[in-house]
């Protein structure tokens, strides 16, 4: 938990004095709303997913079920591996919560947000999280965690997911180096573009490997190109506190695609620019 608040701190710190994009909202009011939305999602981890991962951990050490504990490796590589399994089983849910409707109602709310920082790292609707647990016990009785390693994976996923969705700007150079091996700022920002092909593209949470293995890295989008959100969804009137707590449960479902009225789908030659230049 004090990794978790230095993390977040040092972070908003940044934000404000190195931006990487132009904020919409005011931050006030953004950051109240994404930790009010985090505090519902918080007490649902803690009802509905700790009590199910505290237990199963345990079986599975104890009955040294799932792969790795069947292999019984040494203690630091068993860490290691099950660290890596579960960034890659990560991957896997952050895809279908894209590709199932009904998931994708409750990620929307997370993808909704009209400006992209370490806020939006924690807003999740609480089905969204939920919904994870019955994901959650089989990755662990699959790869076979045990508490220790769920535990190293769970507070390295916490810093990495506050710092890839951070609004803070790094050198290009040091941010094209990280790139190679973990999720970085400018990457994960196109992933919360309104623009679909850049949307469905970027879904790693840890390692950058997933995305190179599937052919789903897209880094060849300037930043300053982008619309953070989802086009069928942009009054901000729309998406406060109650409405975002509400949106996965309304009876239609807007085409989260559609864009509004007017607008223009933005067109842009990405496959006519170098591999790299996103990073600029
Ligand atoms: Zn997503």
């Amino acid at each position: 938990m004090p990794l978790v608040a230095g993390a977040f701190g040092a972070l908003v710190w940044l934000e404000r004095r190195r931006p990487l994009r132009r904020s919409v909202e005011s931050k006030w009011t953004r950051d109240a709303r994404n930790l009010a939305v985090a505090g519902v999602a918080a007490v649902a981890l803690q009802l509905a997913e700790r009590p199910v991962t505290r237990r199963l951990t345990a079986l599975v050490e104890r009955r040294k079920l799932g792969l790795l504990q069947q292999l019984r490796l040494p203690r630091p590589l068993e860490i290691a591996l099950a660290v890596v399994l579960l960034d890659y089983t990560l991957y896997v849910w952050h895809v279908l919560t894209h590709r199932v409707p009904w998931l994708w109602r409750f990620h929307l709310v997370h993808h909704a947000d009209l400006d992209l920082d370490a806020s939006t790292a924690l807003r999740f609707h609480f089905g969204e999280l939920i919904c994870s647990v019955a994901w959650r016990g089989a990755q662990v009785s699959v790869i076979g965690v045990s508490p220790q390693s769920l535990a190293a994976w769970q507070s390295l996923l916490f810093v990495s997911i506050l710092f890839h969705h951070s609004n803070v700007r790094l050198p290009v150079a040091a941010e094209r180096r990280l790139n190679l091996f973990i999720v970085t700022p400018r990457m994960h920002g196109i992933h919360h573009s309104l623009v679909r092909e850049e949307r469905d593209a970027n879904w790693s949470s840890g390692l950058t490997l997933w995305d190179r293995l599937h052919g789903t890295l897209k880094l060849n989008v300037p930043q300053d190109e982008i619309t953070i959100g989802v086009p069928g969804y942009r009054e901000a009137e729309e998406l406060g506190l109650v409405e975002l707590l509400k949106l996965p449960f309304a009876a239609a479902e807007r085409s989260a695609w559609l864009l509004p009225k007017g607008a223009r789908p933005s067109v842009r030659a990405a496959h006519l620019m170098p591999v790299d230049y996103l990073i600029a």
